[in-house]
């Protein structure tokens, strides 16, 4: 056994760590993990977890009114966000202490501060104990962008949205990325008049066009508004908890308030990663081969703070697979291909594999499109639509792409995404009979290659 305190000592309690931390300790080594807030991380206390459970309060007032045409008759409903809240913390709490608990029962050592890389083989706790370890592992996560400009100090972010004391009456939110556009539509389903402010000519870069479109098409009407290609300029306290926002093209908003979703960084600062020799990249995040390992060798990372792909269970993924790695004497590598993901805006948007533009970009493609009312919206006389999207490598019929924008999307995504993985093609997917009446039929009665618009 080594002489230093620990096997492996985990910096940040999150999706990640404590995956990693919990396996280690299952492969027999002697773990250590260090969280500077609260056990679970981002996912679980300030990300997926509450977003989802406040995207299904948002919901509500759509079913309510649906429900009409199905012959409800529902009464004023009345909607309190501190009641709201105070649920969604009971709800994280208790997926806080199941964390915790899991740790312990590991035979994890726990340390609730703040923990700095100091060499290849120590850290040092917030409270001034150094704790030597034989494997470092940093998964701090990541953390929202901050700005500079005048005021900026007056916007939240997404942190802060979790726990507003009130809804506002009007919000103006920055950014084009999946915080913007999920929040944009908690806050529009809730009743606050949205407004979205973006640098560029559409949302969501990155994602399929015919999904970008789809999502902005929808998002405006559910009644939010979309400013294109401008910016925040600078803030202002205009009086009454009033925030007034000019823009760089000299436009001036007024809205309770500002909420800034331009990004993450990974969280390095202040972490002596430099100083102790790991590599970051240009972005600030760390450096790791395909082992996680970072440039000093007894150091790794995983996660968000590696800023490659910023999703739990791929975290989830690496922590399990540095363990095995590295403690379980069985080299795993995580497989970053065909990653379904889902932003939860309303409508949502599931995708899996290539866009038609990447696709394009490696080959000659087919692609099948439709666009379609959804069956609730005959009678609850929604204007509503799905979108679904197949994207097939013309030369081999291989899937290389499924794209969908509508009720339920990240649910079907994660079951088509089996097929692609497994690389199903577009005749498999034919050859698999329907499920009717589903919207998801769809996806194997799509018969007619698309020739254009
Ligand atoms: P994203 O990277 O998704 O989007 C950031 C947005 O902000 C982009 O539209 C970007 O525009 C814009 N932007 C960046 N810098 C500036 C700037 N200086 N001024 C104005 N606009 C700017 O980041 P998010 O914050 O939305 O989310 C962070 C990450 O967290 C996501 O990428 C994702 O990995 C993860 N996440 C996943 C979720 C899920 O799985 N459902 C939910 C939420 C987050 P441009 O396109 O021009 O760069």
């Amino acid at each position: 056994m080594s002489e230093r305190d620990v096997d492996l000592f985990v910096i940040g309690a999150g999706s990640g760590g404590v995956r990693a931390a919990r396996i280690a300790a299952g492969h027999g080594a002697r773990v250590a993990i260090a969280e500077e807030y609260r056990i679970g991380g981002t996912c679980v206390i300030r990300g997926c977890v509450p977003k989802k459970l406040l995207v299904y309060a948002s919901r509500f007032p759509d079913a309510f009114e649906d429900s009409e045409g199905f012959g409800w008759s529902v009464p004023e409903a009345t909607f309190s966000w501190p009641k709201l809240i105070a649920a969604k913390d009971n709800e994280i709490g208790r997926l806080s202490s199941i964390y915790e608990a899991n740790l312990v029962k590991a035979g994890v050592e726990i340390f609730r501060q703040r923990a700095t890389v100091v060499d290849a083989h120590s850290v040092r706790l917030a409270d001034g104990t150094v704790v030597t370890a034989d494997v470092i592992l940093v998964a701090a996560g990541g953390a929202p962008v901050k700005e500079t400009f005048p005021g900026a100090e007056l916007a939240i972010s997404s942190n802060e949205a979790f726990d507003l004391p009130e809804l506002p009456e009007r919000i103006l939110i920055a950014g084009g990325g999946y915080i913007a556009i999920e929040f944009a539509g908690i806050f529009a389903g809730l009743g606050v008049d949205t407004t979205i402010i973006h640098r560029r000519d559409r949302l969501l870069r990155g994602f399929d066009e015919d999904l970008r479109d789809e999502v902005a098409d929808g998002l405006i009407r559910r009644g939010v508004t979309i400013l294109f290609e401008d910016e925040i300029d600078a803030i202002e306290e205009g009086g009454d908890g009033v925030k007034s926002v000019r823009t760089k093209t000299g436009a001036t908003i007024e809205a309770e308030a500002v909420m800034l979703a331009i990004g993450r960084d990974a969280k390095v600062a202040g972490m002596g990663l430099a100083e102790a020799g790991v590599a970051l990249n240009p972005r600030g995040a760390v450096l790791v081969d395909e082992n996680f390992r970072t440039s000093v060798p007894s150091i790794y990372a995983i996660g968000d703070v590696t800023d490659r792909l910023n999703l739990t269970p791929v975290a989830i993924r690496e922590g399990h697979a540095f363990a095995d790695t590295v403690f379980g004497k069985r080299p795993v590598t995580v497989d970053h291909s065909n990653v379904p993901t889902a932003v939860f805006s309303t409508p949502e948007l599931g995708t899996v594999g290539l866009s038609e533009a990447e696709a394009r970009a490696k080959g000659e493609v087919d692609i099948y499109k439709a666009r379609f009312r959804p069956m609730k919206a005959t009678l609850s006389g929604r204007e509503e639509r799905v979108l679904m999207k197949l994207v097939v490598d013309a030369a081999t019929d291989r899937m290389l792409g499924v794209h969908i924008v509508g009720e339920d999307a990240a649910e079907m995504i994660q079951v088509a995404a089996i097929a692609v993985k497994m690389g199903a093609t577009k005749a498999d997917f034919d050859a698999t009979m329907a499920l009717h009446p589903s919207a998801a039929e769809e996806l194997v009665t799509l018969r007619t290659k698309w020739t254009g618009d």
